[in-house]
């Protein structure tokens, strides 16, 4: 299975796809985990995205394409993968029109998780992950049962992107609106667009876009 997850940054995104992975045994792959990967090592291109993200703005293209082309080459993206985060530009889109063409390949839906601007400044703002396992969770919305220790795996250790501030995220919304949003009519126009209220509690947001899942007949 392929699919695309859409959705502005704080819809849930992130969360849905490692559980649509584990659901599905198929990869997720996060443009923007592996950017901020690429952060962490000072590579080339973390030294080039690291002011681009931290302003709330889009990485170039050409980057993006390249590192997202040989992503899908690795094995584990094999049995299918989940794309989160990618693509956030008409071009993006077009590109992997083109990538999953020549592989002969094709998207089985790309699913939207529509949410209010207004919940997700709130969401994103208050976000936080354990340092050890990578569990997230949130100040107000899902707090660790004992404060200041991972519900998982009892790390006290705990991280906080430097794009979730109130600033950034007013710049990233606008960036979805400007630059991501136009891409719906790309899908909606393939037939591959399907809509679920990603406002709903978590749980609630896995089995409906579940449920669009299993509706879907399996593309090559
Ligand atoms: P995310 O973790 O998906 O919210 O991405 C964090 C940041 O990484 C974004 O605000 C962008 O600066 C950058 N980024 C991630 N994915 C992309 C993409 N597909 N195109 C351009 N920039 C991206």
């Amino acid at each position: 299975m392929r699919l695309v997850l859409l959705g502005p940054p704080g819809a849930g995104k992130g969360t849905q796809a490692k559980r649509l992975q584990d659901h599905y045994g198929i990869a997720q792959i996060s443009t923007g985990d592996m950017l901020r990967a690429e952060v962490a090592a000072g590579s080339p291109i973390g030294r080039e995205a690291k002011a681009v993200m931290e302003a709330g703005q889009l990485v170039s293209d050409d980057i993006i394409i390249r590192m997202l082309g040989q992503r899908v080459e690795q094995p584990d993206a094999g049995k299918g993968f989940i794309l989160d985060g990618f693509p956030r530009t008409v071009p993006q889109a077009e590109a992997l029109d083109r990538l999953l063409a020549e592989k002969r390949m094709k998207l089985d839906a790309v699913v939207e998780l529509a949410v209010d601007d207004a919940a997700l400044v709130e969401r994103i703002a208050g976000r936080f992950t354990c340092a050890k396992c990578g569990t997230g969770y949130h100040d107000t919305f899902k707090p660790t049962a004992v404060a200041g220790v991972c519900d998982v795996c009892g790390s006290h250790e705990f991280t906080r992107r430097a794009d979730d501030n109130r600033e950034t995220v007013t710049a990233r919304l606008e960036a979805y609106h400007h630059q991501t949003a136009p891409i719906l009519p790309h899908y909606e126009a393939q037939g591959l667009l399907r809509r679920v209220d990603g406002m709903a509690d978590i749980d609630e947001v896995t089995r409906q876009v579940e449920q669009v899942l299993s509706r879907q007949p399996t593309a090559i």
